[in-house]
């Protein structure tokens, strides 16, 4: 996850600005292109998508970059695909309590592998 997810330009309040949203896998194209100056090949592979995949994120990518610096808009990246939030979580087979980033079917409970748990409000 990136460390800054969030830019406008200075002097204008957040709610007066369009906002453009680049995701998380655009950044990393653009990391990798033109920061790690990397080959188109090597980003693909490293981004396990085909180089063509690769091409078009980048494109995007670069493009809502422009428009945020050239027309004032807000840049967010967001999580695309995948999200960072924690869920407190209760095991009803052990009284187990974890916390934990996946919340789904697939979780189960890290001590004793049950799928039968719940959430917990914090
Ligand atoms: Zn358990």
């Amino acid at each position: 996850m990136p460390e800054f997810t969030f830019f406008k330009p200075a002097g204008v309040p957040k709610a007066e600005l369009p906002e453009i949203q680049l995701t998380v896998e655009e950044l990393e194209a653009v990391r990798l292109r033109d920061l790690e100056a990397l080959e188109y090949e090597e980003c693909a592979q490293k981004m396990s998508v085909s180089r063509p995949t690769f091409h078009r994120i980048i494109v995007i990518a670069r493009k809502k970059i422009a428009e945020a610096l050239v027309n004032g808009s807000a840049l967010r990246v967001t999580g695309g695909n995948f999200s960072l939030a924690k869920h407190q979580l209760a095991c009803r087979a052990c009284g187990h309590h974890w916390e934990d980033i996946m919340c789904c079917r697939r979780t189960r409970c890290p001590i004793c592998q049950a799928n039968d748990w719940h959430k917990v409000d914090i």
